[in-house]
């Protein structure tokens, strides 16, 4: 049995910024393209929080955009009114919801826990 990688998550962060963190680190490791790649099945040696595993299973859809080659297509969120967008490069500065003042985050890699 390979060792089995945790991630790490930031529970106060938007429930998709942090699905999207953890697809996009799954992606990587597996050194797929996209999520479905994966075909529905995560990869036996990644191990999900109950939590983590709820995330990513609501954002199911979302997370069929991301994309790992290349540039890192991942989501940026923001975290007053949950809108998103996809970027390659910088968070946008702006939300993209009329008179919404939320700033914008993007989604980084998740990093395994230690
Ligand atoms: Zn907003």
């Amino acid at each position: 049995m390979p060792a089995q990688t945790v991630f790490e998550t930031d529970p106060d962060e938007h429930p998709l910024l942090q699905a999207s963190s953890i697809a996009v680190a799954i992606i990587k490791k597996a050194r797929l393209e996209k999520w479905e790649d994966l075909n529905g099945q995560l990869p036996t040696d990644v191990e999900l929080t109950p939590e983590q595993f709820e995330m990513i299973r609501k954002y199911e859809r979302e997370l069929l955009w991301i994309r790992a080659n290349g540039a890192t297509a991942i989501h940026c969120v923001c975290q007053v009114c949950g809108a998103w967008t996809l970027t390659t490069g910088t968070a946008n500065t702006k939300c993209i919801t009329f008179g919404c003042d939320g700033r914008p985050v993007k989604a980084k890699t998740a990093k395994r826990k230690k």
